[in-house]
């Protein structure tokens, strides 16, 4: 069924039916990861951000659309001031399922029972080694010591589902792929291993030569360890194993190696209100102007959001080898 033939819901002209939102809350952040920011990153003036309130207005139009699931992401969304109150207001959306954040963890230790308390079921902590040198180099001077008790404090609150991301890049962490997966099956968690994406120009690193796709890290675990695929896949882009047939789940995002355009739920929402409807091509519709430009009335953002599936495009290529075709970093995108 075509989205105008039932405004309720927003389906592209593919037939997906989108039920996902990412919300990037702040294109800021407390690191400065090496495969997500440039040394000297320009950030948006405040001004040109999101209120809170018209992040609140934009999530919940789309949830009245059919949107189930959000994400809260960013940059760091936790460094953002006020951020909890998204949360809280979004918490108690009826047809909003799944509540979620993914953040680097620095500032968890403090947030992680109220975001529980707001409603958020699941969270997904980024951490790409276990070594305090390397996390300092991979950061750009970032303290491992928070993301851990970050991990900890998000235990112990006791989300339905706690995952860790890991952006896996050769000579750099790659051999800490066993390590890493110690450390989620001792906790009963599950992690994500990430192929690097070409979002946003970088030099700290040539991303052809740091690939490290997830065959080879899928061969690497399997030295050691079980990896059944699981009967619980997202209809997202990481493809889930069981390891070693217990509690943890093990994720492989893989945009070089198996695209994953043809099952693609999700659309993005920047922190200036742009939304996005493919992470790898520029289409987008400008948000921000119409919360603004129709304070009192919904209609407006509603077919804004409906008329935007005719844009959302059929799929995107990575390249290896070519500059990226997408300038727009990672910590823009609402990763
Ligand atoms: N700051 C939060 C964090 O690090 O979890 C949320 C935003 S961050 C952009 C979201 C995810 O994108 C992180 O797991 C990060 O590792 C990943 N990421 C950033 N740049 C990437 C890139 N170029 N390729 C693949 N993943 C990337
Ligand atoms: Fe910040 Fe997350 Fe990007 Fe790292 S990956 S620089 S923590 S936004």
């Amino acid at each position: 069924m075509k989205s105008s033939q039932n405004p309720k819901l927003l389906i592209d002209r593919f037939g997906r039916k989108v039920s996902y939102l990412r919300i990037s809350a702040t294109d800021r952040c407390d690191l400065r990861c090496v495969y997500c920011m440039s040394e000297e990153m320009q950030f948006v003036p405040r001004e040109q951000l999101l209120t809170l309130e018209e992040m609140i207005r934009i999530g919940t139009t789309a949830v009245s659309l059919g949107v189930n699931k959000i994400r809260i992401t960013g940059g760091e969304p936790l460094t953002r001031t006020g951020i909890l109150q998204v949360f809280q207001a979004l918490g108690k959306l009826e047809g909003l399922d799944d509540l979620t954040v993914t953040t680097n963890g620095s500032q968890l230790a403090r947030f992680a029972q109220p975001l529980k308390d707001a409603g958020v079921s699941r969270i997904n902590i980024s951490l790409d080694t276990l070594q305090a040198d390397r996390f300092k180099t991979l950061t750009r001077n970032g303290k491992i010591e928070k993301t851990l008790a970050g991990i900890d404090a998000a235990i112990k609150a006791g989300f339905k589902g706690i995952k860790l991301n890991a952006v896996i890049l050769k000579h750099r962490n790659h051999d800490e792929i066993l390590d890493l997966i110690q450390f989620v099956e001792h906790r009963q968690i599950d992690i994500s291993f990430i192929e690097e994406m070409p979002l946003g120009l970088i030099s700290e690193h040539d991303r052809g030569e740091s690939y490290y796709s997830s065959d080879q890290i899928k061969a690497d675990i399997r030295q050691q360890h079980t990896l059944t695929k699981s009967l619980n896949q997202t209809g997202g882009p990481s493809r889930y194993y069981q390891l070693n047939h217990g509690a943890s789940h093990i994720g492989f995002i893989s945009p070089h190696s198996h695209n994953f355009c043809d099952q693609c739920n999700r659309i993005r929402l920047t922190a200036e209100g742009r939304l996005l409807l493919c992470l790898g091509k520029e289409h987008s519709v400008d948000l921000r102007r119409i919360v603004r430009a129709h304070p009192d009335t919904q209609q407006p953002l509603r077919d804004a959001l409906i008329n935007a599936m005719a844009l959302k495009p059929e799929g995107h290529e990575f390249s290896l080898t070519e500059q990226p075709v997408i300038f727009r970093y990672m910590n823009t995108t609402g990763g």
